[in-house]
């Protein structure tokens, strides 16, 4: 006998089979994804590895692709006026909690148009993941392992070691400077500094005279832009940011107005691919203190001051020293936040500044040492050293001959035993 099946049975059936394609398709689509998706990470991963054993390859990236980066990308991100990162950082956050409550979701939805749905979603939050894994690998994971400023222009000196009598000198140079400046620099009633003049673009020329001497710091900068959530920020101790996943330099416009300039110079150094924060912490201060424009002069010297206390205090356990005092403005004006700023903080703040303070400084110390920074957050202070070798045959001549070390060293041993 033939028998026809019911007209109703073949409908379904097409329907099933349309199904079944569009099931079909997905999974063909997806195995060739799934695929591509994962050749690509493991790429990103070798990419990483090579970075991680070989120096000359960072350098090259440094040198020859990492600034299309900027060239490019960063001029595209410069149109928006407000910081890119941020919002991404956002969305970031946004688009995480809903890839692990949809995950979650998967488990219950086994079937239909909602399976559909959060498998898209889940796929586009994987490619989102590799995209972010990919431009953090060539904007930043790479530049961790590349020569340092002093290896690529101050080699010879890079070797050398210093001592307190250097320092000294150093630490004299820099406060006499200050005190010279403070007295030059507009106050408001409250005796706080106040600049008229355009601070986004003095960042960049100063930035681009400095590229005159070091060809790495030549050519576009995009402007800076202020942080939407500074008062945040300023709850983090964070004075700027430089976000690899936007190629832009982010500051915090909370904090007290000298802060400024060596920030923006400090980011944008970040930029050339100085990811090293004492390398940005030097060029920042070189940047400022080679301005025409003497409130940026004063925030460049200031900008190392309390790491050069810090280690002259030290030195100074051992022996007396000719000290040259700072004067009271100097110490006045050395701070993150005025005192009205840090009440509005503290006004609106959501989470206790302590709370964010430490939660901030375990992700950059993390940061850091994953990076292969096995000082951490102590990095920032090696910014001293890079000042004694910058002022090597300036202020002193510590010369292959020299021997003054040598002399000091036992003068310290004696006066510590
Ligand atoms: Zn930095």
């Amino acid at each position: 006998m033939f028998s026809r099946p019911p007209k109703g049975i073949v409908i379904n059936r097409k329907k099933q089979e349309n199904r079944n394609r569009g099931f079909k398709d997905l999974r063909i689509g997806g195995s060739h994804e799934k695929k591509i998706w994962a050749a690509l990470l493991l790429l990103t991963a070798a990419v990483n590895v090579t970075a991680w054993n070989s120096q000359a390859f960072c350098d090259w990236h440094v040198k020859h692709l990492f600034p299309l980066s900027v060239n490019a990308y960063g001029r595209l991100m410069s149109v928006f006026p407000f910081s890119v990162g941020e919002v991404l950082i956002v969305l970031a956050v946004v688009f995480t909690a809903a890839a692990i409550l949809l995950g979650l979701a998967r488990i219950f939805v086994r079937k239909g148009r909602g399976k559909l749905l959060i498998s898209a979603f889940l796929r586009a939050y994987a490619w989102g993941f590799l995209a972010v894994f990919m431009i953090m690998t060539y904007n930043c994971f790479i530049l961790y392992h590349a020569s340092e400023f002093d290896e690529t222009y101050m080699a010879q000196k890079a070797q050398r070691t210093y001592t307190d009598r250097e320092l000294i000198l150093v630490r004299n140079h820099i406060v006499s400077q200050l005190n010279e400046l403070t007295r030059q620099l507009e106050r408001d009633g409250d005796g706080f500094l106040v600049y008229e003049g355009d601070m986004k673009g003095e960042a960049i020329a100063a930035m681009q005279r400095l590229g005159g001497e070091y060809e790495l710091l030549s050519g576009y900068y995009p402007q800076a832009k202020g942080i939407t959530a500074s008062d945040f920020l300023s709850q983090q101790y964070m004075m700027g940011y430089y976000f690899p996943f936007s190629m832009e330099a982010n500051y915090n416009t909370s904090m007290y107005i000298v802060n400024v300039p060596a920030t923006l110079c400090h980011e944008l150094a970040h930029l050339k691919g100085f990811i090293y924060e004492d390398d940005a912490n030097f060029i920042g201060f070189l940047a400022c203190i080679n301005s025409d424009d003497p409130f940026y002069r004063y925030s460049g010297y200031l900008s190392v001051l309390s790491y050069v206390e810090k280690e002259y205090k030290s030195a100074s356990g051992k022996q007396a020293f000719d000290c040259l005092s700072i004067a009271e403005s100097v110490y006045g004006d050395d701070i993150f936040l005025t005192k009205e700023a840090w009440e509005k903080v503290e006004e609106n703040a959501v989470v206790e500044t302590a709370v964010v303070k430490a939660a901030s400084n375990q992700f950059t110390e993390t940061t850091l040492v994953v990076n292969g920074v096995s000082d951490g957050m102590k990095s920032y202070g090696r910014v001293v050293q890079l000042l004694l070798e910058y002022y090597d045959g300036i202020l002193y001549d510590c010369g292959p001959g020299y021997n003054g070390g040598a002399v000091l060293a036992e003068a310290s041993a004696i006066s510590s035993s």
